[in-house]
């Protein structure tokens, strides 16, 4: 691990200056902030041990916790801190009754120790875990050094991404929470040097295009505060179904987070999906969710809505298997959301 600064702030104030200060102090590292924010650490510490990341201050913002941290439940919906523990959403309540799908999300990521320590912001932010990433003995992964070629596209790639791939970049996004934000149309607040704001969770990540080491639409110094997830006539009849190459402890190869409004007649009014696993980006499916309103769900219904959702999947080689397991997938986990007692 390289030598870094340490600083720890306890205003929302001067979590912004010591970032801002510490970006014109040090000299920047190619497609790396000089100065990044520090939660949990779960992922950034990781990354700082391998030396694929190489920040030269770290702000602690956990004092911040008091003021971010809080989840809140209510007839418009559900707040939750952007300081939140992975454990404590997972937990919650109001979470697990009326939003079950982000509860779900949560308790199937990463390992009980991890969602302790693990804040919801640095969840959604997490890197891919792209094995080229990751070892810094490979050369050729644009990710981490732009312009060096992509050591995936002819090399291992059976966990890497269908959708949302550019010929620079084929990673996928390793979260699962994300995915249940995304399904649920939930909102991320901001907070910059600027000022405050708020944007769609879906707009938050970025697909690769040319520029794979820009991830997210985050601007110089911005930090995550919070995020929404207003209520509907769907959030708790909700679910999220990740299948992985273990049961526990393991990265999705596909998953599905599903929100269905069956009306009296059973038929679908709204439906809500997004797929993990499978893409470079939390992947929204438009067109399968179109494909079933109005229509009473059987697996025959399912299955058309998946073949829809997996129309444009670009294989590599090795990850081709995904095609027909994220089908699977969906199916799976659309015949259960409607299945479910609410
Ligand atoms: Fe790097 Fe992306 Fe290629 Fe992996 S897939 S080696 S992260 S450029």
């Amino acid at each position: 691990m390289r030598p870094f600064t340490y600083v720890r702030v306890a205003e929302p104030a001067a979590a912004l200056s010591a970032v801002a200060n510490g970006a014109s102090a040090t000299p920047a590292i190619a497609g790396m902030q000089p100065a990044q924010y520090l939660a949990g650490g779960t992922n950034i510490v990781d990354y700082m041990k391998l030396d694929v990341m190489r920040p030269a201050e770290l702000v602690d913002i956990n004092a911040l916790e008091g003021v971010y941290g809080r989840i809140e439940a209510g007839p418009k919906g559900l707040r939750l801190g952007a300081l939140a523990r992975m454990s404590q959403a997972e937990a919650h309540p109001a979470v697990r009754r009326d939003y079950p799908l982000i509860s779900q999300s949560l308790q199937l990521a990463a390992s009980p120790q991890l969602r302790n320590m693990a804040s919801l912001s640095g969840n959604v932010l997490q890197r891919t875990r792209c094995s080229y990433f990751r070892d810094t003995s490979y050369p050729a992964c644009n990710k981490r050094s732009p312009g060096s070629g992509c050591s995936a596209l002819d090399g291992v790639n059976r966990t890497h991404a269908l959708f949302g791939t550019s010929d620079r970049c084929i990673a996928t996004y390793p979260g699962d929470f994300a995915q249940a934000l995304a399904a649920l149309d939930a909102t991320v607040e901001l907070l910059g040097p600027a000022g405050a704001r708020v944007i769609r969770f879906e707009d938050l990540h970025l697909p690769y295009g040319e520029s794979p080491h820009v991830e997210t639409t985050l601007r110089p110094g911005e930090l995550i505060t919070g995020f929404f997830v207003p209520a509907t006539a769907w959030t708790r009849r909700s679910l999220y179904l990740k299948v992985r190459d273990r049961r526990s402890y393991a990265y999705a190869l596909t998953s599905a987070a599903v929100a269905l409004e069956l009306k009296p007649g059973r038929e679908v009014g709204e439906a809500r999906i997004a797929l993990g696993g499978v893409a470079s980006r939390p992947w929204r499916a438009r067109a399968a969710e179109a494909a079933l309103r109005g229509k009473r769900l059987n697996e025959a219904v399912a299955r058309n809505a998946a073949d829809i959702a997996f129309t444009d999947a670009r294989p590599h080689g090795q990850n081709a298997f995904k095609v027909e397991l994220g089908k699977r997938t969906l199916v799976r986990a659309l015949l259960a959301t409607a299945a479910m007692e609410v």
